[in-house]
């Protein structure tokens, strides 16, 4: 339904796993709300692993059948060498949950954005956003195309565009690196397949992550410190070293060809507060999770989920659940944290590497 005078309760900005299950939330609750994104159509994110505990909450938003559709394949477990130079399994199957899901990312986020269309919301895709202002209880964003620049008025704004936090940065809200971790990532053909389960393998300068892709075709992600990143012609030949280097994936991964990869920031970062006056921030805005956690996709649905729930009451005169809101968030990531750094303290073997000192030293001067 188009709305002429661009009034909602609540402007959503990202279209992303957090911004959709806001909205698809705020929708069950009866909030007029709208989306603004800043691409015209899904397109294919880092990251596909969602593990079994994630059920519940896939459930409770309504999107289990999603990602249950063929083109995601179940996700049976993990090989990880990391700590020791044994390879170690962890196999589902005695979860009482049953397996995970590898997803064809772009699947899924086309998968979410046609949810969201069916609630008949307004969807402004392809509109970036250029400004967000705070006027007297009111939040005043302008978001421009090509074409057309458009003022949308609201009671409420959900900054929901993953790590950049567009909406936060406009409110002059920064977000804090903990760590300078990234990633590079590119997809590979083998001659055979791999089964549907992700190896983990860590080397002296980081650690490799691979997962299927498509029939014999795998996408491969080397995550290392920015200050380890080569310039862009030794990019290649740095890739190819840091696999040779490897105990176990070098033996089920040679020849890799590497046409096209993308560089990514993949570390661990957060905002001081994830609310404010008439604002809230959800999925990877709010708190960016190392990858190896497995983390991102599922924190993302449920903050939406959450987050779409405090605005609702919020705006139903409950003025206490954003900080509610605050609690559960905060503290999930303060457990995560905890984890994080007791995986990574497993790690001994390459005690005199960048990666390895600046990666323990980080977090054990910054977190603990
Ligand atoms: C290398 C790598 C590997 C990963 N692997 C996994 C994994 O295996 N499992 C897992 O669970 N997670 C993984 N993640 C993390 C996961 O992909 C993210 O946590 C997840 O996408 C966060 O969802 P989101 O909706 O918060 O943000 P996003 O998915 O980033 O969505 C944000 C949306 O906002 C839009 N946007 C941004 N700025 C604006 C603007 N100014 N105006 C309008 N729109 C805007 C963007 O176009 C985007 O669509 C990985 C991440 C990386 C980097």
């Amino acid at each position: 339904m188009e709305n002429d005078n661009h009034k909602y309760q609540v402007v959503i900005v990202g279209g992303g796993p957090a911004g959709i299950a806001t909205a698809i939330t705020l929708h069950a609750k009866g909030i007029r709300c709208c989306v603004v994104e800043a691409h015209k159509k899904p397109f294919r994110k880092a990251g596909e692993a969602i593990p079994p505990n994630a059920k519940p909450l896939l459930k409770q938003l309504g999107i289990l059948s999603l990602v249950e559709d063929e083109k995601h394949k179940a996700y049976y477990g993990n090989k990880s060498c990391w700590g020791s130079d044994q390879l170690e399994q962890k196999e589902f199957i005695s979860d009482r949950l049953g397996h995970g899901f590898l997803l064809d990312r772009l699947h899924f986020e086309t998968q979410l954005q046609t949810i969201y269309t069916s609630t008949n919301n307004k969807f402004y895709k392809g509109f970036k956003l250029k400004k967000v202002v705070s006027n007297d209880n009111e939040m005043l964003a302008t978001i421009e195309n090509d074409k057309k620049t458009i003022r949308l008025e609201s009671q409420f704004i959900v900054d929901a565009t993953g790590r950049k936090a567009s909406v936060c940065r406009h409110l002059g809200i920064q977000k804090e690196n903990l760590d300078s971790q990234f990633a590079i990532t590119f997809n590979t053909k083998l001659s055979n397949g791999i089964p549907n389960e992700i190896i983990v393998e860590a080397t002296k300068n980081g650690w490799w992550y691979v997962a299927p892709y498509a029939e014999n075709e795998v996408t491969m992600m080397f995550f290392t410190l920015k200050a380890l990143l080569p310039a862009k012609e030794k990019m290649t030949a740095f890739l190819k070293d840091e696999l040779v280097q490897t105990i176990h994936l070098s033996k089920q991964i040679q020849n890799i060809t590497i046409s096209t990869y993308k560089i990514m920031p993949a570390g661990t970062s957060c905002l001081q507060i994830p609310f404010g006056e008439n604002w809230l921030a959800v999925g990877d805005a709010a708190y960016s999770f190392d990858p190896i956690s497995s983390y991102g996709i599922t924190s993302a649905l449920a903050s939406g989920f959450y987050g779409g729930h405090a605005v609702a009451d919020f705006l139903n005169g409950k003025q206490e659940v954003l900080d509610v809101y605050r609690y559960v968030v905060e503290n999930a990531f303060q457990a995560y944290l905890q984890k994080l750094i007791a995986h990574y303290d497993l790690e001994k073997r390459w005690e005199h590497s960048y990666y390895w000192i600046n990666r323990l030293a980080l977090f054990n001067s910054e977190i603990r």
